[in-house]
């Protein structure tokens, strides 16, 4: 059986001028439904029905989501039936390299959103038996790299007005669905294409509303409701400066948390969206470029999908 030909393979080339990775690749993820579906997929589901049992979701929303993630060579689309045909939904290399920003997002929701229902289960290293967290690690080095420790600079496609995602309606997976939220401040971040941005900035040094305002291009009266969304949020301090009446806005320990879940994004980005000018960010760690992986933080050895599992199912 063949993947339909859009699966089969490289990076997407982006038009000259136009949005960048950056921008494509939050506005491909930047989807709660997407996430759990790709979630399920590399638990294994392929088809609509298994999709559908795994998830709760609708038959409206799944077939959307499916398409896109089709579309966006996620998922590659297999006839397994011919009379009456019957397709398949299986990972395409791309879907598949979108694993650690899963698990990224999954450690950094548990350790950091209160207030669940039920708390999410603890990640199991397989080959070392062991909970763990997963760290972000530089591949050349091998050293665990941090925010601030890695230097992010623009490339030639770079810039911010080419890395705001362009797709402003998001739906959660709430509503006509009328299911919880399993990552619901990852999405109140990604989701949200000036949140997005805002974080970026933040990671990048950017404190002061007159700051945001100008680097980004947003509207003051948008700017003034991310952060304050974020700052609700505990992503953001907000800090009063009684001497010039410029309040800052610092990324807190949460916020800064939220690193591993930014760069494994925007890398991913890049390694599968390409603009003819060049990349849109270059990284830097100590003296050399970088890659960064995620390792686990108990015996220090680079993770594989198939070597994790959730708490609930080791
Ligand atoms: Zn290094
Ligand atoms: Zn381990």
């Amino acid at each position: 059986m063949e993947l339909t030909e859009r699966a089969s393979g490289g990076p997407t080339a982006l038009p000259a001028g136009a949005a960048n990775a950056i921008a494509v690749g939050l506005g491909v993820l930047g989807d709660e439904w997407s996430l759990l579906i790709l979630r399920a997929a590399y638990r294994g589901a392929s088809r609509f029905g298994e999709f559908q049992d795994l998830l709760g979701i609708s038959a409206a929303s799944l077939t959307g989501r499916l398409s896109r993630l089709t579309d966006e060579q996620m998922l590659g689309r297999r006839i397994y039936q011919d009379k009456p045909i019957r397709a398949e939904y299986v990972l395409t290399d791309r879907g598949r390299a979108a694993w650690p920003i899963l698990l990224a997002i999954w450690d950094w929701e548990r350790t950091w959103v209160t207030g669940r229902d039920v708390a999410l289960p603890t990640i199991i290293h397989r080959s070392c038996g062991r909970a763990f967290r997963p760290r972000v690690t530089c591949v050349e080095c091998g050293e665990h790299v941090g925010p601030g420790v890695v230097k992010s600079k623009w490339g030639p496609a770079g810039g911010w007005a080419r890395s705001v995602p362009e797709t402003t309606t998001r739906r959660r997976s709430t509503g006509s669905d009328g299911r919880t939220q399993q990552f619901p401040e990852t999405m109140a971040i990604f989701g949200n294409r000036w949140s997005a941005v805002v974080i970026g900035a933040a990671f990048q040094g950017v404190d002061r509303f007159s700051q945001f305002h100008s680097v980004l291009g947003v509207p003051t009266n948008l700017l003034a409701e991310r952060l304050r969304v974020l700052v609700e949020l505990g992503f953001l301090t907000h800090d009063g400066d009684a001497v010039d009446a410029r309040p800052g806005y610092h990324l807190t320990e949460k916020g800064r948390a939220f690193f591993p879940v930014v760069i494994l994004t925007l890398q991913w980005a890049q390694r599968w969206y390409r603009s003819p000018e060049g990349p849109a960010l270059e990284w830097l760690h100590r003296d050399h470029a970088t890659i960064a992986r995620l390792d686990c933080d108990r015996c220090l050895q680079p993770l594989e999908a198939a070597d994790v599992a959730l708490g609930d199912e080791a």
